[in-house]
């Protein structure tokens, strides 16, 4: 995360003459280098330059549209800056921009100040000039205010560079469809040129047949390595150790497939899995916790936004899984979501060590008992998202939810799951679900935040729902029925 880069860029003018755009400079410098010392802040923050000219503004844009190491532009006003001079830059700029309003000082010193202290500290000033020209360009932005030493608006900016990691993610991203969608699913399906054009997602398919081929051409040696690291990180509670070696030679070639054609996300389905003895289970998960992204029954945009928010929340521990919303406990005052799979749920989010068992698995056509992982997930607050076409536009659900420590122990239950109340409660928060049209596939995660994957569907610019503590079914219908016009204008 550190080798990434986000250009502190400083609007001022040539008005105040040499000595003041010095003080300016110097001033950008200190704060870019006190702000990377700090462990709210991801990624690098390089100061680059004070602007004074549209040519500048301008020249500096084109670079940062063109330097994959630039994730996004933050900009700060220590003194006014005419904004008309940032029309054609602002114009052309392509990544993640960031309006930080704040200034040098944090108080108003009382005896010091006098005219030349109004002219160099006069961010209020600036940023207001700076904020129209970003509404009448009608251009996403973040805004963040506060003082850039605070908790607050650092936290809020380092979130922020998070999600912008999560657009250039997004911006290179390629999907492996190891085969098709499963048949007759509409939620899994989608505009695989629309959501390139949208997203940047390269989404192909790859014949299941050329990754048995792979499978066959790995060596014992290197399945006895593997198996070395399961023993180490898992409980192995099965005693078909064949079984677990195939999902062990099915990660390995799996890996190496989607490394030599770049992918950092796939899907498969349970009903294509010819010449291979097993759906990937362990295999899968095993690969999720490695970053890669995950959906299940061809779900690629499931996958890729697993991968995406991965990404995103890189380090910072509290893991993603790609989830299924599975059955309802509907004891009243008690109701409680269960989640889980037929078998991959990323082991990122479980609560203990994970065990590997090996158990029939009825649908599909797997020849023996596929390996997986059996944990039960942690507690904690989260959030599931779900991505779906709606013909014409792309649309991003989110939901707030707390999970919690299973209520059962559920002991023949032979996957993993994770158990939790969704906002505004269970039943409510289902029927908002349900009429956003969320899937029954969802990215879970305990790093991602509402607002993180909010500023990162404003940023790809698609549609945005969330579900919340103070979400009501009246205000939900009125924005959905809006944006059902406003998307149909856009
Ligand atoms: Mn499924």
């Amino acid at each position: 995360m550190k080798n990434k880069q986000f250009w502190f860029v400083v609007g001022s003018q040539h008005l105040y003459g040499p000595e003041v755009l010095e003080t300016v400079a110097a001033r950008a410098a200190e704060m870019a280098a006190k702000m990377n010392d700090s462990p709210l802040i991801p990624c690098a923050i390089v100061y680059k330059a004070t602007v004074k000219t549209c040519e500048e503004i301008t020249a500096l844009m084109k670079e940062a549209n063109y330097d994959d190491n630039c994730y996004g532009v933050i900009t700060w006003c220590h003194t006014f800056s005419p904004s008309k001079m940032w029309i054609n830059g602002l114009e052309l700029l392509q990544k993640p921009w960031c309006h930080f309003a704040t200034q040098y000082n944090r108080k108003i010193p009382n005896e010091e100040i006098d005219m030349d202290f109004m002219n160099l500290n006069q961010a209020a000033h600036g940023d207001r000039e700076h904020g129209f020209i970003g509404a009448r360009l009608r251009k996403p932005r973040k805004i963040v205010m506060g003082y850039w030493q605070d908790e607050g608006p650092l936290k809020e900016l380092g979130l922020w560079m998070r999600s912008a990691v999560g657009v250039a993610e997004s911006r290179s991203l390629k999907v492996c469809r190891f085969g098709d969608n499963m048949r007759n699913v509409a939620v899994t399906e989608g505009d695989k040129v629309e959501v390139q054009r949208k997203l940047d997602w390269q989404v192909n398919t790859w014949a299941v047949g050329d990754l048995v081929k792979e499978m066959n051409a790995i060596t014992d040696a290197e399945i006895d390595a593997l198996m070395a690291e399961y023993a180490q990180k898992y409980d192995m509670n099965t005693d078909k150790v064949e079984n677990v070696r195939y999902q062990a030679r099915e990660e390995i070639a799996m890996k190496r497939f989607l490394d030599r054609i770049g992918a950092k996300a796939f899907t498969n389905t349970f009903e294509d899995l010819y010449g291979m003895e097993q759906l990937p289970g362990l295999a899968s998960q095993r690969l999720m916790e490695q970053g890669y992204g995950y959906g299940g029954e061809g779900d690629w945009k499931v996958s890729a936004m697993t991968r995406i928010v991965k990404a995103m929340t890189e380090g910072m521990g509290g893991g993603s899984a790609f989830m299924e919303d599975y059955t309802y406990h509907l004891k009243e005052g008690e109701e409680y979501s269960l989640g889980a799979h037929m078998l991959e749920v990323c082991p990122s989010v479980a609560a203990d060590k994970p065990r590997i068992e090996c158990h029939h698995l009825g649908i599909g056509m797997n020849e023996k008992d596929p390996a997986r992982l059996v944990f039960e997930g942690k507690a904690g607050p989260a959030v599931v998202a779900s991505l779906i076409d709606m013909g014409g536009r792309l649309r991003l659900i989110v939901q707030d939810i707390e999970a919690v420590k299973p209520i059962m122990d559920m002991p023949n239950l032979p996957v993993a799951r994770v158990m939790w109340r969704a906002y505004p409660d269970l039943c409510t928060g289902a029927k908002m679900w349900i009429l956003t049209g969320g899937a029954h596939h969802t990215v879970l995660s305990y790093d991602a935040t509402a607002q993180m994957l909010e500023d990162w569907a404003e940023m790809m610019d698609i549609e945005y729902v969330h579900i919340g503590k103070e979400t009501t079914m009246e205000g939900l219908k009125q924005q959905l029925l809006l944006a059902d016009l406003a998307w149909k204008l856009k």
